[in-house]
């Protein structure tokens, strides 16, 4: 596939997932929500993410620390990048000082080494618990039932601010399980828990946005279906 052509899929994907998302915040009567919508990178390379982001998708989601390194430079400096992959603690330096929030924390002691490295930043880091609600053994995460007592502990963290979750359902079933999602964190964030700021639900992929909308998702995060299947 040629440049144009690429960049011509990219526009025609942007419209399909505005108005698919139109249509499903209509449905269950969301319309005055702003549900965010992050256009996922991994794999792409960096013209067509900055064609993205000039067609007004100028939220980045980033996977993997060596590949962001690689390509960020390159990136239009209007984007706004988070991180929602797997991260090492070692890693973290490397990409504290260029994401707004970081998706993927799946365990108190990774969200306290980046309260650290963030103080170190003379920064607060936004940060997502990640949820494994589907208690998948491939995924990471926090159990369903652990996840209140993390983001207690993490409340009381210098560095970081818990503004709510991430979680990647189980593709069979997906809407039970997006459905257990929608309650806990109404359940977290009705507890108003000091220190947090809790009003971020990052749920909804390529194949269960739209399920993911009707089930309270405040940010969906989408790959394949805005650049096309990935080459690796
Ligand atoms: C790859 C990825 C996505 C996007 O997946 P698609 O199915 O391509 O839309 C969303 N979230 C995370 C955490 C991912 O790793």
């Amino acid at each position: 596939m040629n440049n144009d052509s690429r960049c011509d899929m990219i526009a025609e994907n942007i419209k399909v997932i505005l108005h698919n998302v139109a249509e499903a915040k209509a449905s269950c009567g969301r319309e005055s929500d702003d549900i965010k919508i992050m256009a996922v990178s991994k794999t792409v390379p960096p013209e067509y993410v900055n064609f993205a982001v000039s067609k007004g998708f100028s939220l980045i989601g980033e996977n993997r620390v060596q590949e962001f390194l690689q390509k960020k430079e390159y990136y239009v400096n209007n984007a706004e990048i988070q991180f929602i992959g797997h991260l090492q603690s070692n890693k973290i330096k490397y990409i504290i000082d260029s994401v707004s929030m970081i998706q993927s924390v799946d365990s108190v002691s990774l969200a306290k080494e980046i309260g650290r490295q963030a103080l170190k930043n003379g920064k607060c880091m936004d940060i997502l618990c990640e949820v494994n609600i589907g208690g998948e053994n491939s995924k990471s995460g926090f159990s369903p039932d652990s996840l209140a007592d993390a983001v207690y502990e993490l409340a009381q963290t210098d560095g970081i601010k818990v503004r709510g979750f991430m979680t990647i359902p189980p593709k069979s079933d997906s809407p039970i399980y997006l459905e257990k999602m929608q309650r806990l964190y109404m359940d977290i964030k009705a507890a108003k828990i000091d220190n947090t700021d809790i009003s971020v639900l990052s749920m909804g992929m390529s194949g269960d946005y739209v399920d993911a909308v009707k089930y309270g998702s405040t940010m969906v995060r989408i790959g394949t279906g805005l650049f096309g299947a990935r080459q690796k």
